[in-house]
């Protein structure tokens, strides 16, 4: 079973994808780990894109499908969840045919709902609470980069919502629960 979870920042999409990983086997592909990933390892894409991602900008179609496409050739796995990816239609389009040539099929999307002062407030929170841990901050966890984040949100990843509610493959969760209701509806979705 290969699934999306679509949301804007800050809508839990990390957490429940490893709830999935953990309990069901799947494979989490989170193209911002891969992005950060990239970034830390001094690597050229990585330089080309740790100021796009610290402005809150959207890294380019082809960067992102590319590091999709290589994790889908090599990584065999009991599911995918898809975890920040696609963010736009030509994103969604690419994961289709992605996974045509695969002979794998999308099976749910997965919209976790929020709303607006709850994601500034969970991002804020995040922020200082590593902080105070002494632990890393995302270098994009900030008020400025977030206002970014969320405008590219609406502008360019929330017409997916429509785009795959014409298709049949929405469900709606709510997002704002504690977690462990997140998951539970979730699941629910899932175990049909
Ligand atoms: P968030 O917590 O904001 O959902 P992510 O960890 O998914 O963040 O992504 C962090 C950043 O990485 C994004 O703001 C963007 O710059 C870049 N990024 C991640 N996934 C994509 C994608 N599918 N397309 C374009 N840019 C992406």
């Amino acid at each position: 079973m290969n699934i999306i979870l679509l949301g804007p920042p800050g809508a839990g999409k990390g957490t429940q994808a490893r709830f999935l990983t953990d309990e069901r086997g799947m494979v989490q592909l989170s193209t911002g780990d891969m992005l950060r990933a990239a970034k830390d390892s001094g690597s050229e894409m990585g330089k080309i894109v740790a100021d796009v991602m610290a402005r809150g900008d959207l890294v380019t179609d082809e960067i992102v499908i590319g590091l999709i496409r290589e994790q889908l050739e090599t990584v065999k796995a009991n599911g995918f969840v898809f975890d920040g990816f696609p963010r736009t239609l030509a994103q969604a389009d690419a994961l289709s045919a992605l996974l045509e040539e695969q002979g794998q099929t999308l099976d749910a999307v997965i919209e976790l709902e929020v709303n607006d002062d709850v994601l500034v407030d969970r991002i804020v929170g995040r922020a200082a609470e590593a902080a105070a841990a002494g632990q890393p901050v995302r270098a994009d966890d900030n008020a400025e980069s977030l206002k970014v984040r969320l405008m590219e949100y609406y502008k360019k990843t929330s017409p997916l919502i429509g785009y795959y509610y014409a298709k049949g493959q929405l469900s709606g969760v709510d997002g704002l629960g504690e977690m462990a209701d997140v998951k539970a509806a979730i699941a629910k979705v899932l175990d049909v």
